[in-house]
């Protein structure tokens, strides 16, 4: 029997059931509400047919990667 997990949606933030075989694949995922197709990796929030949350992992901050390295022009 296939199990139910819920997905929110990355551009409309609605809420959709998906089954939980799409899960454990690769596959794309269809917003029923804006038509928005993403992978999981997209979705900000998944929420298993077990009640279990999960919220995608944050981002690291780019670091200020200042390119102090550039040697002054000489002549
Ligand atoms: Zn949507």
């Amino acid at each position: 029997m296939a199990q139910i997990f819920y997905v929110h949606c990355p551009a409309c933030g609605g809420r959709f059931p998906c089954h939980q075989e799409l899960w454990q694949v690769e596959y794309d995922l269809l917003c029923p509400y804006c038509g928005l197709s993403f992978p999981q990796d997209q979705s900000p929030l998944i929420i298993s047919a077990s009640g279990e949350r999960r919220e995608r992992a944050p981002q690291p901050a780019d670091a200020t990667t200042t390119g102090a390295t550039s040697a002054p022009e000489s002549m």
